[in-house]
């Protein structure tokens, strides 16, 4: 089993920070222990000297984090080897992004991926835990088109991304209205498996939706065909909204699954992940992580110790 790293959060989702596990008396890291912007910063020069090209800030929820515009500037101006724009993204829960998306925009964000697991508010609030409205995360979604995340260079919405995790005793009824909201809107909507991430969320496979279940239940009201990956390692499977004539219509859009369960993509994963104290996990279902932290604040720690290090792991 996965040891926890969550950050902090304003929403307590059953699946991923359940209350009664993460409750006043749970001990999150104290902020020393974080590493700050500049420290981010450096290992993801150190990251990108080295190849990665695409950086995902996500959480607990990145958007409590005081000033992360500061750290996406930062990001932003990161200089890639070969001179190709590095490809900045955040996933949020959206409860704060109709104030934030202007600004993180201005900073260099490229786009952002908004979770929502349903349009029924009572679903949705009892999801999140926190009683909080689906309008204001609709709200979020809003500003963050409006202020241009997701645009590509040819000023096309193409990665603005909406994920819906699926359980069956939850928001199964759900499916069918967020894909007839999200069709045509130029933002796309992914089906997520209800995964185990740890011992606290009471998992069980009854709880699972099968991506392949969901593709069914969209085909029976909107034809679908499947479409290529738009990049290696995507772990997302695309299915294109077809016109009259079956034929991918690009104005409807596209839906996507991710099926870490039924379908785990280990073979083609491209990813690693910093935790917030530092420690760098290779796999979302890694026990272990290795710490980069305290070799980075060694006074006599170069870049190169850090990519070596990085390069052993
Ligand atoms: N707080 C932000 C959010 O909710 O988008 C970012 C962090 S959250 C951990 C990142 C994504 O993981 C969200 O889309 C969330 O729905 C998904 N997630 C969390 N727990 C999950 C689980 N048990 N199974 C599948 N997806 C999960
Ligand atoms: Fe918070 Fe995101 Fe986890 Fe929900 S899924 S509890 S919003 S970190």
């Amino acid at each position: 089993r996965r040891v926890l790293f969550r950050s902090r959060c304003n929403f307590r989702c059953n699946y991923c920070m359940p209350k009664e596990v993460f409750n006043k008396d749970y001990a999150y890291l104290p902020h020393g222990d974080l590493l700050n912007f500049e420290e981010i910063t450096r290992l993801a020069k150190v990251f990108v000297a080295h190849g990665v090209r695409k950086i995902r800030l996500t959480g607990g929820e990145p958007l409590l984090r005081k000033n992360l515009e500061i750290l996406v500037d930062q990001l932003a101006n990161i200089q890639t080897p070969d001179g190709t724009p590095l490809d900045l993204t955040l996933t949020t829960n959206g409860s704060l992004l109709a104030r934030k998306a202007k600004t993180l925009k201005e900073a260099g964000l490229n786009r952002v991926t908004v979770s929502l697991d349903g349009l029924d508010d009572a679903v949705f609030r009892a999801m999140n835990d926190v009683d909080f409205p689906v309008a204001d995360v609709l709200d979020g979604i809003a500003a963050a088109k409006d202020a241009g995340l997701g645009l590509d260079a040819h000023g096309r919405l193409t990665g603005l991304k909406v994920n819906m995790v699926v359980k069956r005793s939850t928001n199964v009824d759900q499916i069918l209205p967020m894909a007839r909201h999200f069709r045509g809107s130029g933002i796309t909507l992914r089906f997520i498996e209800y995964m185990d991430v740890g011992a606290t969320n009471g998992w069980c496979m009854d709880e699972v939706v099968p991506s392949a279940e969901v593709i069914q239940q969209l085909q029976q009201a909107f034809p679908l065909i499947p479409l290529d990956p738009s990049t290696p390692g995507e772990t997302a499977q695309r299915w294109g909204y077809a016109n009259a004539m079956g034929g991918f219509d690009p104005v409807l859009g596209e839906v996507g699954v991710i099926s870490s369960v039924t379908q785990a993509f280990c073979r083609d994963c491209n990813r690693a992940r910093l935790s917030t104290e530092g420690k760098l996990y290779l796999c979302l279902f890694a026990t272990q992580g290795y710490d980069l932290r305290n070799l980075m604040r060694q006074a006599e720690t170069t870049d190169a110790d850090l990519a070596s290090a990085i390069g052993h792991i």
